[in-house]
């Protein structure tokens, strides 16, 4: 499934002109492949290896690059640096408070809020997004380790 998204992005960059090197590709693969939601810096150091060349610029570039071509969204968190999501299709993200892991979650969009929010307010409202937070499974599994440690 994986590879006939590549294939798909490979072909929507070619009919917009963007020629496809074998960075890009492993940039393109790696973002497809990720569930993660990685940030520039993440993608970087695990290619980094296959491109000892590669500098972080050039995966910001391509990642720009994806993104105007709508390939994929790019999630600001304040100061801290953007995350990057190839899932395109409309969903939520729930966000551990402890390691920082986002995962995906299907919810059927809100749009009322947006409406609401539009009437409310007057103002012509194109997006939202919603953000969950909590303590990722992992991590529950971790502080009932040390609390067990703890009393022992
Ligand atoms: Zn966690
Ligand atoms: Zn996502």
């Amino acid at each position: 499934m994986a590879n006939g998204r590549l294939m798909e992005a490979v072909e929507t960059l070619k009919i917009q002109g963007v020629r496809m090197t074998p960075q890009r590709h492993a940039i393109l693969n790696y973002l497809l492949s990720s569930i993660q939601h990685p940030t520039a810096d993440e993608i970087y150091k695990s290619l980094s290896d296959n491109f000892p060349n590669m500098s972080v610029a050039t995966v910001y570039n391509n990642l720009r690059l994806f993104r105007e071509a709508g390939l994929i969204r790019e999630l600001t968190y304040g100061d801290a640096s953007s995350r990057f999501d190839a899932n395109m299709n409309d969903h939520y993200h729930v966000i551990c408070h402890h390691c920082g892991h986002i995962t995906d979650f299907d919810y059927p969009v809100l749009s009322q809020v947006e409406k609401s929010a539009s009437e409310m307010t007057g103002y012509q409202v194109n997006t939202h997004r919603l953000e969950i937070y909590g303590t990722c499974p992992m991590c529950q599994k971790e502080l009932h380790q040390q609390k067990k440690e703890h009393l022992s």
